[in-house]
């Protein structure tokens, strides 16, 4: 009999190549099948590109992260692994929030009056400015949110007149933050799923999430509990060098790794990916006194470096500890950490209560955060020529912007495809024994 139906009381095991969100997802769904688990991750800890990081005996997320209301099927995946998203997530309304001149609050009515409500009473619009943001979005609703031909995210911002004033504060920052990817070469119709799903959705699909722990404990680290409890398995620091590895034993083999690792791995994909470009995101973290907070838990800021400014004192009990990210490419890459670090210090002072440097600080610059999200990206099938080998990971969808839900839904998807070919395999061994 063949090694993988006679493990784990005989169901037939499967192999997750990668520990991020997307592997994680499939293997606590394939748990939650029935399926006998096992995950295999090269690093040392859980969370791929959402990971805590320990540096000089100190703690931090590789990259501060933002999910939102719309992220449900990792929402819904979080409770079924225990991880208690009321605790872990600090949820408010949308809420964009710049010191610098810009405000605007979701109010607590019903979908689409929230919306209506945040940009009639937005601070930093002028009427025209609101009237024209509620034209665009009630025509992409006309629409159905789909363009008939992609392109991109500005050339749809000009053809819908959307003034430089509603660019600037509300448009560039939500396309570079969702799509990390900057407006003038991102996806228009990626882009607009993304309104769709947020701005457009219910109200609670708009509501910010931040984080209360660190990347890994937020899920992927209960997600292993859950798979262990059931009898899984999780490997760290193990990673595969061929899918033979895993043939003999596993039934199905579901390949979770980034996209810049899937060649390695399946070397028919060497085309494909050659063609993805990627987008950098650094996040630098500056530690000052334990009593300096920002105005809000995140605030926006615009023309410098930083784009957007979180407290984790407030979110995390990191008293003192501000995260500032920059997505998308810009003039910070030119920059030497420590002059980088200096940059975004200066931009804060401004906003915190007093100008006191930092004690210390960190730079961590993901160089290939995520693919570029632009028209017409490739399409990478879940499927493969391999019967039995399934991809999951935040690239295979191209409709949606690589993010932690992309790639949970991703992994969710793959997880269905074994299960569907499990149950066909043992459909038709029931009939040979009848
Ligand atoms: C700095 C930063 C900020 C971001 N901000 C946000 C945000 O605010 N909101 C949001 O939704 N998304 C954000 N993202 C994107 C989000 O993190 C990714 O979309 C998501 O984590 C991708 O998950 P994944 O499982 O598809 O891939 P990965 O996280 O890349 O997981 C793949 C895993 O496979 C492992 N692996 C690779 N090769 C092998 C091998 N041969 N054997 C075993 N293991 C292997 C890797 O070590 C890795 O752990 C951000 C990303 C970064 C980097």
């Amino acid at each position: 009999m063949a090694e993988h139906l006679t493990r784990a009381n005989a169901r037939p095991a499967v192999a997750v190549i990668g520990g991020g969100y997307a592997g994680m997802a499939a293997a606590v769904d394939l748990t939650r099948h029935g399926h006998a688990v096992e995950v295999f991750e090269s690093g040392p800890v859980l969370g791929g590109r959402a990971r805590r990081v320990t540096t000089q005996h100190k703690t931090f997320d590789n990259g501060q992260h933002i999910l939102i209301g719309a992220y449900t099927q990792l929402l819904a995946l979080m409770q079924q692994v225990g991880a208690e998203t009321k605790q872990l997530l600090y949820r408010q309304p949308l809420t964009l929030y710049y010191p610098q001149g810009f405000h605007l609050s979701a109010w607590a009515l019903p979908a689409p009056l929230h919306l209506a409500s945040a940009l009639l009473f937005a601070r930093g619009l002028r009427f025209s400015d609101r009237w024209r943001a509620l034209r665009l979005m009630q025509a992409l609703q006309e629409m159905e949110f789909q363009l008939t031909t992609d392109c991109s995210v500005s050339a749809l911002l000009t053809q819908h007149q959307q003034s430089e004033n509603l660019r600037h504060w509300l448009w560039d920052p939500l396309c570079i933050a969702a799509l990390n990817t900057a407006p003038e070469e991102a996806s228009a119709q990626v882009f607009v799923h993304v309104l769709r799903d947020s701005l457009a959705g219910t109200r609670s699909a708009s509501d910010l999430l931040l984080p209360r722990t660190d990347l890994s404990a937020l899920f992927p680290e209960p997600a292993a509990q859950y798979v262990l409890k059931h009898g899984g398995k999780v490997h760290t620091q193990h990673p595969i060098r061929s899918l033979d590895e895993l043939r003999q034993a596993f039934s199905h083999i579901i390949v979770a790794v980034g996209p810049h690792h899937l060649a390695q791995l399946m070397p028919e994909y060497k085309d494909v990916t050659a063609q993805f470009s990627y987008r950098p995101i650094y996040t630098v973290w500056l530690q000052y006194n334990a009593d300096i907070q920002l105005p809000q838990p995140m605030i926006g800021l615009v023309g410098g470096a930083t784009q957007w400014a979180f407290d984790r004192g407030v979110l995390c009990g990191e008293s003192g500890l501000i995260g500032a990210v920059i997505s998308a490419h810009g003039a910070h890459e030119s920059l030497s950490k420590a002059q980088l670090i200096q940059q975004v210090h200066a931009e804060l002072a401004p906003h915190l209560p007093t100008h006191a440097a930092p004690q210390h600080a960190q730079v961590i610059a993901e160089k290939r955060a995520t693919i570029a999200c632009t028209p017409h990206r490739a399409r990478i099938d879940m499927r493969t020529t391999h019967a039995r080998v399934f991809l999951a990971g935040d690239y295979v969808d191209a409709d949606y912007p690589p993010t932690l839900e992309a790639a949970v839904r991703s992994g969710l998807r793959a997880s269905a495809a074994v299960c569907a070919a499990l149950q066909n395999t043992a459909t038709s061994s029931a009939g040979l024994l009848i």
